[in-house]
């Protein structure tokens, strides 16, 4: 199966595209933008509103992440888990429920959730305002030096 999302071409695009020997940067513009994009699988032909995927975009090799905005109460469709993936849940604006396994929990502005991969998971905007979640995946277990262990000053 096909997993590659691109920019749907008739929503937001990303800009400020530039690349160098050893980085990639572009710009999505502000957060409240983030409802603007839309990401689409051609071979699904499914679109998906209010989202941005990082992995292609930037050329991402050890993560994907996602920036999502959930419009005032909106129920997710549907429950996933992964299949080798931790994810981190980063609430960038304002708050819903986590369904996480059997347990529902609050999250708001600033709230940062880590889910194992076998977790069955979905977030809900019960509220009045937009939510703006960022979602890091990363492969559970993968990481092994960091912060001090990994860098050096040079
Ligand atoms: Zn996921």
């Amino acid at each position: 199966m096909d997993t590659q999302f691109e920019f749907e071409k008739n929503h937001k695009q990303a800009s400020g595209i530039e690349s160098g020997t050893n980085f990639n940067k572009a710009d999505i513009g502000k957060l409240n933008e983030i409802k603007d994009f839309a990401m689409e699988n051609k071979e699904l032909n499914m679109v998906s509103e209010g989202k941005v995927f990082l992995h292609d975009l930037l050329k991402l090799t050890g993560a994907e992440i996602s920036i999502t905005s959930i419009p005032a109460n909106t129920k997710a469709p549907f429950l996933h888990k992964h299949k080798n993936n931790e994810e981190i849940y980063i609430v960038l604006s304002g708050k819903g429920t986590m369904h996480i396994d059997a347990q529902d929990i609050e999250v708001k502005e600033g709230s940062i959730v880590r889910i194992s991969p076998d977790a069955k998971r979905s977030v809900d905007n019960n509220s009045n305002e937009e939510l703006i979640v960022m979602c890091i995946q990363t492969k559970a277990g993968s990481l092994g030096g960091f912060t001090l262990e990994d860098a050096e000053i040079v």
